[in-house]
């Protein structure tokens, strides 16, 4: 399918990405299906977007007008097989078997020119599309976090995806006015191998005690970090964040430069998920 033929985006997952793609792909005039398991994550999802999109408008980002009508072009489905689109997007926890199941089920929901895509963050897109019946029409298609803010899409091509699937994922990012860059499929992708070392590495500091999660923050943002990498870790999930890091390494056999950390394991276990659920290393519940 060529990108101007796409019109229907549907997102499975409406967690912190999936809701800040929707708004992306809405703005930019599509219309757009939203799923989640969890209906509660749906609406929290809408009100979201509807959020950011108002401040949007404050800050002279967007207009009235646009804002408006990309809440008219969002929807929900409360059923997996209502969502039959042009292009169907997964993005949701980052474990291989929930992600494939839900493709599996895309594409047999769906016409055989769809394009599916994943937001994995780390799992190999040839891993994910061993289920599939087409794995030519799969991609990796990964937004950064916030999405509506981030330039930046890489775009996976596994080892059965076809040109055509990645040359109109090209168009595609373009039409969002955002860059997208092309990588080979490989655990963590370009992004998140290399990032893994200000986490992991940082993470060992405060294991170590070395210094304090405000010190270590301060001072990579002195030193040019936009954020620190702990402010970064609440910001995207400390669960997702340790996901993508277990991904890494068991599919590097276990290098121990990506060796998970155990503080980061106990604060999953804790249900300290960073911002989302209002604690992480920073409390959220009394920080404005
Ligand atoms: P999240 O925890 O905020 O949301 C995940 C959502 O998936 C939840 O709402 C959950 O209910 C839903 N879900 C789980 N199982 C489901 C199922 N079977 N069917 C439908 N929905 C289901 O996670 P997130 O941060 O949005 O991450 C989603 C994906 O995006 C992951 O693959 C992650 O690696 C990737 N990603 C995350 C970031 C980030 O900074 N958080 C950045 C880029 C990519």
């Amino acid at each position: 399918m060529a990108a101007t033929a796409i019109k229907t985006v549907g997102i499975v997952g409406a967690g912190i990405m999936g809701q800040g793609i929707a708004q992306v792909f809405a703005v930019a005039g599509y219309d757009v299906l939203l799923y989640d398991i969890q209906p509660e994550r749906i609406s929290a999802g809408l009100a979201l977007i509807r959020k950011n999109m108002e401040a949007a408008v404050e800050k002279g980002k967007l207009s009235a007008a646009q804002k408006d009508e990309a809440n008219k072009r969002i929807n929900s489905v409360n059923d997996f097989r209502y969502l039959q689109v042009d292009l169907a997007i997964e993005s949701v926890i980052e474990k291989l078997e929930v992600k494939q199941k839900i493709l599996q089920e895309l594409e047999k929901n769906n016409s055989t020119e769809t394009i599916l895509a994943t937001n994995t963050s780390s799992i190999p897109v040839t891993q994910i599309a061993a289920v599939l019946k087409h794995p030519k029409r799969f991609a990796g298609l990964h937004f950064f976090n916030p999405a509506p803010a981030m330039k930046l899409v890489e775009i996976i091509k596994g080892a059965s995806t076809q040109e055509t699937t990645v040359n109109t994922l090209r168009a595609l990012v373009e039409n969002l006015g955002k860059v997208s860059v092309l990588a080979n499929d490989s655990p963590g992708f370009i992004v998140n191998r290399v990032a893994r070392h200000f986490y992991v590495e940082s993470l060992q500091l405060l294991e170590e005690n070395v210094a304090s999660v405000e010190t270590i923050d301060t001072l990579m943002r002195s030193t040019g970090f936009k954020m620190g990498p702990f402010e970064l870790m609440d910001l995207i999930g400390i669960d997702t964040n340790f996901s993508v890091t277990n991904s890494i390494y068991h599919s590097f056999h276990q290098d121990s430069k990506f060796r998970p950390s155990r503080l980061q394991q106990q604060k999953v276990d804790a249900g300290h998920h960073g911002r989302k659920s209002g604690k992480g290393f920073y409390d959220y519940t009394t920080k404005s």
